[in-house]
């Protein structure tokens, strides 16, 4: 057990209040972001228009709705569900390629300048594509998007994390995919879907393979279900971080008098400094949290946990980098202080290499702070 008192100033920048503005001009990084799960409401209306793919609304409005209203019930399941509509327009190259690419450059609008963004290429090979098709096909979208971005001079890294579904048995495959895709825009793995019933143990294999490979990987856990998924993601599966975590909260235990105590497993998330990819809007939706103001980011950031903030998925969540750290700055008083540290503990814990983000921290993200102080 670790005793601990908590940090009384959460946020120590005194200076002119920070806008919205501000905020989306700040360099940003973001590690947990799902393609399928970002689309343009428009993009979707238009590409379904040429498959003849039903939308259950009419019109990017109503749909863009329709999508927020579903993500909101509050069961992961349902909320899984929306991305029937998605995947179903992500099915020929030219069409990823297209996704890719726009994603790429709304991300480097919002003020995003490295970007881990992930997808199961295994939903996107119903028409015949190969999982290896789809990989380039995304690739081809990012490399176009981070060629406009440069052109509009808000230049962004993007890379790709493949995902597998943990109900289905193609892990071993997807990883054998980023492993060969490493050196060309794919940086690591991922394994997504409910959580219940589906414990990543079940993909041993994936991620045995993918260690003897000295290749990275994630694993949604803790978000959902309890401490027992992230202590298999970890001890079993030796994931290098953690979807969302939120759940770590659990072997916390706060005293009336601020006194904070951490369990066994808290103590080495924090020791061995796992980060936590949270996605605030996202876990309320889900019910993995209560609300922004009451979200575990508050208290992990308070005791120096390696948090990240994250948007997860920008469609149905109705948000962006910006937003969520508008929420933090509103909800939970986070200063530019602490969403500089934030962006710091994500490009420390990306996947590309060491060199890339020791330039990115350096050279883009500390001048970028400190040119708004
Ligand atoms: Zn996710």
């Amino acid at each position: 057990m670790v005793e601990n008192t908590l940090s009384s100033a959460r946020s120590t920048t005194p200076a002119a209040p920070l806008t919205r503005e501000t905020i989306r001009r700040v360099p940003k990084v973001l590690l947990h972001d799902h393609l399928d799960g970002g689309l343009r409401p428009q993009t979707i209306v238009e590409l379904s228009a040429e498959i003849g793919h039903e939308l259950p609304a009419d019109g990017a409005e109503a749909l863009a709705d329709w999508f927020a209203e579903s993500a909101d019930s509050g069961s992961l399941v349902r909320y899984l569900e929306t991305f029937a509509h998605t995947v179903a327009v992500m099915q020929t190259a030219p069409a990823i390629t297209r996704i890719a690419r726009e994603c790429v450059t709304d991300l480097a609008e919002d003020g995003v300048v490295y970007a881990e963004i992930r997808y199961a290429p295994e939903l996107m090979i119903e028409q015949g594509l190969t999982p290896d098709q789809v990989v380039a096909a995304v690739q081809a979208g990012f490399e176009e998007g981070m060629a406009l971005a440069a052109e509009a001079g808000t230049p962004i890294v993007a890379r790709q994390l493949l995902t597998a579904m943990r109900h289905q048995a193609m892990s071993r495959e997807i990883a054998e995919l980023a492993v060969s895709w490493r050196d060309r825009g794919v940086t690591g793995f991922d394994i997504a879907g409910a959580e219940a019933g589906f414990p990543p143990t079940r993909h041993l294999d994936a991620f045995e393979y993918l260690r003897r490979e000295n290749a990275h990987f994630t694993i949604h856990a803790g978000e959902a279900f309890g401490l027992p998924s992230i202590w298999e993601a970890l001890q079993w599966c030796g994931a290098d971080r953690l979807g969302h975590g939120v759940r770590i909260i659990d072997d916390i235990t706060v005293g009336d008098d601020g006194s904070v105590t951490l369990g066994r497993l808290a103590s080495y998330v924090r020791d061995k400094r796992i980060p936590l990819e949270m996605c605030p809007s996202s876990n309320v939706q889900t019910g993995a949290a209560p609300s922004i103001a009451e979200h575990p980011i508050g208290l992990l950031a308070d005791l120096r946990f390696r948090v990240t903030v994250n948007t997860d998925n920008r469609l149905m969540s109705r948000t962006s980098m910006t937003e969520e750290m508008w929420q933090l700055h509103t909800q939970l008083d986070f200063g530019l202080d602490r969403l500089e540290w934030l962006t710091t503990n994500a490009m420390k814990s990306a996947f590309t290499h060491y060199d890339k983000r020791y330039a990115l921290i350096t050279d883009v993200i500390k001048p970028g702070y400190a040119a708004l102080r």
